[in-house]
């Protein structure tokens, strides 16, 4: 295996071209670097296609939009060069990373002036990005820092610069002994873990929290298709962490972690229970079926 992400045999996709691995490189002046300007997606690779293909492309172009730029590909080009970089790296199950960025023509506070560039790397995946599941559940811990005010930071994008706080947040939580970290909004409300959207079981329903400015995950939008076509109520809402007290079951999802049942937050306990099983065996069956490149109930996103 590779020693590093930099040091490894395939291909990414680079601004048009498939290039060798190692020489997929930027320059250290790059915008993105030193102002946050980059927008990523996490897709996941199953049996060779790549589960909601178009709802990521779309995301990705949209979260480019809420920093202010436009790429310069449509979404089905995106999509196109998703499948060829796949295809190239010969990947029937794996990870794809597609990111975009402001470039290097100037250095400043402003983007104009720099070009868009974006890139597209898959692989093999080792471990899960966010967070790993386990027999018992995860354990997690509250987190210090709030997901911004929809007037403090453009929040429902996948940008870089808004990944800040996770990333402080995931190393405390691992540094004290936890999976991961819990996230507030700025109303002292539930929002999402570092990496991934939150459900609680309430007597018979499922509740997550209304993504006023949060991510609103395309894994998030499977689950709540999922659920309703068992026949669950879903309630998507405002949830305060108090209602953590009265919940039967929690479980976080997202593309690299799946369905991750939470075992354990601060001192509430929970069981793996059977709503989690069983959206959890829906959702491999979901991912796998031939049709799974679409928007699917990420319909929404199909705009951008
Ligand atoms: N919230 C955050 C902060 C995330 O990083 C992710 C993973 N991309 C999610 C939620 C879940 O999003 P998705 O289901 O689209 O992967």
């Amino acid at each position: 295996m590779s020693l590093t992400m930099a040091d490894r045999d395939g291909f990414i996709w680079l601004d048009g071209k498939l290039l060798p691995w190692r020489e997929a490189t930027m320059h250290v002046l790059t915008h993105a670097l030193h102002y946050g300007s980059a927008v990523i997606e996490g897709e996941r690779i199953y049996e060779g296609r790549v589960f909601r293909l178009a709802a990521h492309s779309a995301r990705l172009r949209n979260s480019a939009r809420l920093l202010d730029y436009e790429l310069p590909w449509s979404r089905e080009q995106i999509d196109e060069a998703t499948r060829g970089v796949v295809a190239a790296n010969n990947l029937k199950s794996g990870y794809v990373r597609p990111i975009a960025w402001r470039g290097s023509e100037v250095m400043g506070v402003s983007a104009i002036g720099t070009s868009v560039h974006l890139a597209i790397a898959p692989w093999t995946q080792e471990g899960r990005l966010s967070v790993q599941a386990k027999p018992g559940g995860i354990t997690v811990t509250m987190a210090q820092y709030r997901r911004p005010a929809p007037d403090s930071a453009p929040g429902t994008a996948k940008a870089a610069g808004l990944y800040l706080i996770c990333g402080i947040e995931k190393d405390r939580a691992l540094n004290a002994g936890f999976d991961d970290a819990l996230m507030l909004d700025w109303q002292g409300r539930l929002a999402e873990s570092t990496g991934a959207n939150i459900f609680l079981a309430i007597g018979n329903s499922l509740v997550t929290p209304k993504p006023e400015n949060f991510l609103d995950g395309i894994t998030r939008r499977a689950v709540m298709g999922l659920a309703e076509r068992r026949g669950w109520p879903v309630e998507e809402r405002a949830v305060m962490p108090e209602e953590l007290d009265g919940a039967s079951e929690v479980f976080l999802c997202a593309t690299a972690a799946e369905i991750v049942p939470v075992g354990a937050i601060d001192h509430r306990r929970y069981q793996v229970g059977p709503m989690t099983r069983a959206l959890i065996d829906d959702y491999q069956k979901l991912v796998r079926q031939p049709d799974c490149e679409g928007f699917g109930e990420s319909a929404h996103l199909a705009a951008a």
